[in-house]
């Protein structure tokens, strides 16, 4: 994705894009929203002109991007950690913000979670049937968030009602709560309900305040 948007970018400067190897997959997710800023920052700057036409970036570099945006959330959910349910008419897209912080979905399907993805596709018939079951057989006894702190490592953890905690921890891409590292997103979580098991453990079905 990094290749065909740099490349898109030779259309307005020339030359080859060919971006060395990177140590970690954040360095290339981070050498990515560079690169697209830059792209967005191009096509901006009207002392620049493309020697293609804005049909040709739509069906060529940035459909081809799209592309792999795509295959990227087919493996996501096959892995069991899909990407955030969204109608992307109502979504909010803002020009100015090509970055990885992106907001929450604005109009995402009923049954979804932020804070509890799906799980991959199995025996039941729908993604909806899928929900129900797993929050019927998920154990332990629903609490809600009344904090948050981080572990010794820095994973995010939840302060729940009873006292007790749990782990939410956004490690992408198999946990993803991107919405745990920023205040404004656990001040959203602040009430959400999850499964104390503790509390099942220890037979207790009121919260201790
Ligand atoms: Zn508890």
């Amino acid at each position: 994705m990094t290749s065909v948007i740099g490349y898109a970018r030779t259309m307005f400067h020339g030359g080859r894009f060919t971006p060395p190897d990177l140590p970690t997959f954040a360095d290339h997710v981070n050498r990515f929203h560079e690169t697209l800023e830059a792209l967005r920052a191009d096509f901006g700057d009207e002392s620049l002109t493309a020697r293609i036409t804005d049909q040709q970036f739509l069906q060529g570099p940035l459909s081809d991007a799209m592309t792999h945006a795509g295959q990227l959330a087919m493996l996501r959910r096959l892995v069991g950690s899909p990407v955030p349910s969204e109608n992307f008419i109502f979504a909010d897209v803002r020009r100015e913000n090509v970055s990885a912080a992106q907001p929450e979905p604005a109009a995402p399907d009923e049954w979804w979670r932020a804070d509890d993805a799906p799980r991959p596709p199995g025996a039941s018939k729908s993604a909806s049937d899928d929900r129900v079951a797993d929050r019927a057989q998920t154990p332990g006894v629903s609490r809600s968030i009344v904090g948050f702190h981080t572990d010794d490592v820095g994973d995010w953890v939840a302060d729940l009602e009873c006292g007790h905690s749990q782990h939410v921890r956004h490690n992408p891409p198999w946990q993803n709560r991107p919405w745990v590292v920023t205040p404004e997103g656990r001040a959203h979580y602040l009430g959400t309900e999850l499964r104390c098991v503790v509390c099942l453990e220890s037979g207790t079905d009121r919260p201790q305040r």
